[in-house]
């Protein structure tokens, strides 16, 4: 197999896919030629979907994995019991903008925006307005301050919608701090927007003095394509080292068989498997919620069809925890359960 080359996008054109964007779920359907009866026209959550990422729905397919993840129905608005606005209890920080849960790491929120709305998204009640770009300068001091501070986990919102300058800027600040000794992307728009990858970002990758990691967001195999594979090849030309985190959905990819072609497809595409998350009780996502007997019994059948490397650990986040809980480590996930946690 001869890769696509690693030539990168021109800058103007990715802005303007951000730009062109659909924002209603009725535009998305007419665009598709698909008839959905319960679609919700005003969500909470606005809609947001790209071309390039929209042009890998299957027309005429209500149930397509990537529409489901993507489309506002009106199961959004129904309340259920458990299912709460913040279940991580993400909104109580003490520097805006910086989130450290685990020792080690922190998590940089560099801007609320995303270039796609997941309908599932654990962050999609998240105040952002009390997290702002310009509070981006104490969260930095703070890291200065803390040598204790390993990894710099640029999240979101997505870092990507960041300007390439913007980009660059960040991580020369954060290269500069000794005790960073690596930086990690959390970031959709390699592959929701693939033409994100230029020439700047690459550039600002590479010349980034630690190591650094991209982890990408895939969850069904249908989201990888041609485009997604040479952005992808771009990123790995940089020296970075690429992940992926998937969340486990019902309707979309709650299937060994689905789990097995994600994995392969995106090792074809130079990407590890490396989380899938159990999702969490997020108000209106009830409907994609995957309980943890399912989840254990699809992980031991993707777990006999895989290679180990290609096998990503099945993870809960659990508030308080020093660490993602491996849902496959039964006795730490029972003593959780007992306590009340879950
Ligand atoms: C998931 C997460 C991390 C990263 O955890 P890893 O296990 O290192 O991938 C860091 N900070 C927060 C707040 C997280 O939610
Ligand atoms: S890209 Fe990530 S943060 Fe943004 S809506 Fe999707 S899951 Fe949420």
């Amino acid at each position: 197999m001869i890769p696509p080359k690693p030539t990168p996008w021109e800058s103007a054109q990715w802005r303007a896919e951000m730009r062109g964007a659909f924002r209603s779920s009725q535009d998305l359907l007419d665009h598709l030629g698909t008839t959905l009866k319960n679609i919700d026209t005003r969500p909470e959550f606005p809609v947001m979907v790209p071309r390039p990422f929209a042009a890998r729905i299957e027309p005429g397919n209500p149930g397509d994995p990537i529409l489901r993840q993507v489309i506002a129905t009106s199961t959004e608005r129904e309340t259920v019991p458990g299912f709460v606005v913040d279940p991580l209890e993400e909104s109580a920080v003490e520097t805006p903008g910086l989130l450290q849960k685990y020792a080690g790491r922190v998590l940089l929120v560099t801007t609320g925006a995303c270039a796609v709305h997941c309908r599932y998204c654990f962050r999609r009640h998240f105040p952002y307005d009390a997290h702002r770009e310009h509070k981006l300068d104490s969260a930095i001091t703070a890291i200065e301050q803390d040598r204790t501070v390993r990894e710099v986990i640029l999240s979101g919102g997505d870092p990507l919608v960041l300007a390439d300058t913007a980009m660059s800027d960040l991580f020369e600040r954060l290269g500069r701090i000794d005790h960073v000794e690596r930086l990690r992307l959390h970031t959709r728009l390699p592959v929701v927007i693939p033409s994100r990858i230029t020439q700047a970002l690459m550039d600002a990758i590479a010349a980034f003095p630690g190591a650094v990691s991209v982890v990408i967001h895939v969850n069904h195999p249908a989201e990888l394509d041609d485009d997604t594979h040479r952005a992808l090849n771009c990123l790995r030309a940089t020296g970075a080292m690429l992940f992926n985190q998937a969340v486990l959905l019902k309707g979309v990819n709650n299937n060994p068989d689905v789990q097995v072609a994600l994995a392969e497809k995106l090792f074809q595409q130079g990407v590890i498997p490396y989380y899938l998350h159990l999702p969490d009780r997020v108000a209106g996502t009830s409907h994609f919620f995957v309980d943890t007997d399912e989840s254990l019994q699809l992980h031991q059948e993707i777990t006999e069809h895989l290679p180990g490397y290609l096998v990503p650990r099945l993870v809960r986040e659990i508030p308080g925890e020093k660490s993602k809980i491996v849902v496959t480590d039964a006795p730490r996930l029972i003593a959780s359960e007992r306590t009340g946690a879950l």
